[in-house]
């Protein structure tokens, strides 16, 4: 049975990052708009936060998040806003930052992802070690875990680090590798197998799935918000995309679930937040008003603002 929808954002506080992975979404734009959220978004986010009804969760991603200069600010304005926190993390800054998050937010940190990218850490054992002290001086009710994207020549590597961090009793996912926006097929059949057991929950949903026409909760209850204040339905693009800019004011959320109008979903966050309703699929009316709504949409964002650069599948 599909879970109940779970009022979910994401927002992109900094596109800036003390890693370069070569497969990082974010590189190419990086290298040109390496910056962190300004001000005036922050201003409007908070805005935002405060208006939101009910209590949402916020993800807070980057590039990577925590070098934000107002990180802290953030997290306790979100908690003061009656929100709570999802925070995924290259894990790279010392623990003692790490642990001043999991003081800041408490209980309210529900989930914690570290982001382990092999090309980039010097050390595996001293980040296992980091990992199980993290886990231990966490919130009880906070969700830790590794992850990783899985690289095929690396397979074997990250199921030996997997098997270190378990015994440590820190939770590894894969993360499904994808390139220019689609899950790649693993060429080798026992690494196929092997890995989807431990992929982040509910990818084996929407891996290959079509799900044109379905309807989705996408733009109403989740939606991602890029450094600049630009929100989009979720991590496709599609002619119902663009939701206009926090900053600017002119974001709209939906309000009902409306059709998925993108060729492939690959995402994995919707789908943990029961944002898809996978057995029902809009009519042809249905249809035709998510295609005129998209098309009035568009042309209202472009008039009230110049279309700035929509937000990649970016995550530390
Ligand atoms: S791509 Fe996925 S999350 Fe986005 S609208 Fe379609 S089904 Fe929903
Ligand atoms: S994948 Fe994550 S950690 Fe790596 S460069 Fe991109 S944002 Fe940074």
């Amino acid at each position: 049975m599909s879970k109940a929808p779970e009022p979910s954002l994401e927002w992109e506080i900094t596109t800036q990052c003390n890693y370069h992975c070569d497969y990082c979404c974010a590189k190419t734009r990086m290298i040109v708009t390496n910056r962190h959220g300004s001000d005036e978004t922050i201003a409007a986010m908070f805005k935002l936060l405060n208006e939101l009804p009910g209590q949402w969760s916020v993800k807070l991603i980057g590039g990577e998040p925590l070098i934000h200069p107002r990180f802290f600010e953030i997290v306790q304005h979100t908690i003061d806003a009656g929100h709570t926190l999802v925070i995924t993390t290259n894990f790279s800054l010392p623990l003692k930052r790490i642990r001043q998050l999991a003081e800041t937010a408490g209980d309210k940190l529900t989930v914690l992802t570290a982001s382990l990218h092999l090309t980039e850490v010097k050390d595996v054992d001293e980040f296992i070690a980091k990992a199980a002290e993290f886990n231990r001086v966490k919130h009880p009710s906070t969700v830790f875990l590794v992850t990783s994207v899985c690289l095929e020549e690396k397979f074997g590597e990250l199921k030996g680090i997997a098997e270190k961090l378990e015994a440590a009793g820190v939770r590894f996912a894969f993360q499904a590798l994808k390139v220019d926006g689609k899950f790649v097929k693993y060429s080798n059949a026992e690494i196929e197998q092997g890995i989807v057991d431990k992929f982040v929950e509910n990818t084996d949903k929407i891996r290959g799935a079509d799900l044109y026409g379905t309807l989705c909760h996408t733009g109403e209850l989740f939606f991602r918000v890029n450094v600049d204040g630009q929100v989009v339905r979720c991590y496709n693009s599609q002619p119902l995309y663009n939701l206009g800019n926090v900053t600017d004011g002119t974001f709209r959320r939906f309000t009902e679930a409306k059709p998925c109008l993108a060729a492939r979903c690959t995402c994995t966050v919707p789908a943990n937040r029961g944002m898809i309703l996978y057995t029902q699929k809009a009519n042809p009316v249905q249809m035709a008003l998510a295609q005129g709504e998209g098309l009035v949409r568009r042309v209202q964002n472009k008039l009230a603002s110049s279309e700035k650069q929509p937000l990649d599948p970016v995550e530390s």
